[in-house]
């Protein structure tokens, strides 16, 4: 091998499916991305399931995601791995958030959340006002007595070392955040006692050594969580990427609800996994219109440049 690839670190790339419906175009473009971007330096994929959730407990949607992946010709180095199989790594990380002081049960109800949150933040994200941070010993075990607490994550002053975090995303370039005033102190631990998103997803991203996430533009928001997350644990954080998301006509975002364009009915109305990658390739201008691409062609064609030409929404025409 060269020179280059002896310096450079090689590139983990990771599908992390959630198994809460079949898998849709959007879905299908942001693992396309990811694998092409590993597979274009020489990198490796590691394939999880995110199925902490009780709703993505289904092994069936899990099985038919993994025969998708590998219908469209994607493929992977490492598992299927089950986050529901690591329950025990995930409260490791959790006793060592609260070894630090920097977590507190939170006692609010998702209406309650709501009603008492500052406008919006990107994405849909509310602004925790700290309700429940400054509650003490007793005011605590009196309410559990009549419910199960969650738990957040304090998040630092701005002022604080890591209270404004700053990264480089491949999609969508610099960006800035202040933890308090863009999401406040956040759930690494729902009240029914499953572990949260942002915190499971660090964990494994990072001891899996996953150093390249990329994944849909929604998720934008969540990475400087991620990233904080990652300094308490002691973790390097991975580099980020986000893919522009797909939506219909009409400028909605497709949803798993959307069957038309869901990977079950695209294959049964006889469409080719060449087909759905070409149309996927064509509004980063890797593909002509109609042109059939197949998933090794993407990666030989794949560059970051084209993916930051097309921030926009990508309007996903129906087949
Ligand atoms: N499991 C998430 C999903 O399917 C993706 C999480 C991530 O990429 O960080 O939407």
């Amino acid at each position: 091998m060269s020179a280059m690839s002896e310096t450079t670190q090689q590139i983990t790339g990771r599908f992390a499916p959630s198994p809460s419906g079949r898998m849709h175009l959007g879905n299908a473009f942001s693992s396309l991305v990811a694998w092409a971007s590993a597979r274009s330096t020489g990198g490796r994929m590691v394939l999880r399931i995110e199925d902490l959730d009780p709703r993505t407990k289904d092994p069936e949607l899990a099985r038919q995601i993994i025969d998708d992946l590998a219908w469209l010709g994607l493929d992977w180095d490492e598992g299927p791995i089950r986050q529901s199989d690591r329950g025990e790594v995930y409260l490791e990380a959790l006793e060592r958030l609260k070894g630090l002081g920097l977590t507190y049960p939170c006692f609010c109800t998702r209406a309650e959340l709501h009603a008492a949150s500052a406008p919006h933040a990107s994405d849909g994200v509310y602004i925790y006002q700290g309700t429940c941070r400054g509650l003490g010993e007793e005011q605590i075990a009196k309410r559990l007595e009549t419910r199960p607490a969650a738990t957040r994550l304090k998040v630092p002053e701005p002022a604080d070392a890591l209270g404004a975090i700053d990264f480089d995303d491949l999609g969508w370039g610099p960006q800035h955040e202040v933890l308090a005033r863009d999401c406040g102190d956040f759930l690494v631990r729902r009240s029914d006692g499953v572990i949260a998103y942002q915190l499971a997803v660090v964990v494994d991203d990072c001891l899996m050594g996953v150093n390249q996430v990329v994944r849909g533009r929604d998720l934008l928001s969540s990475s400087a969580r991620q990233i904080y997350i990652a300094h308490l644990l002691g973790f390097t954080p991975p580099t980020y990427g986000h893919v522009p998301l797909l939506v219909a006509p009409d400028g909605r975002r497709l949803a798993k609800r959307d069957r038309d364009c869901d990977l079950g009915a695209l294959r049964e109305a006889g469409e080719t996994p060449e087909k759905i990658i070409g149309r996927l390739a064509e509004p980063l201008g890797l593909a002509e219109r109609g042109e059939p691409v197949s998933a090794q062609e993407f990666v030989e064609r794949f560059s970051w440049d084209a993916v930051r030409s097309h921030r926009d929404d990508i309007v996903i025409a129906r087949a």
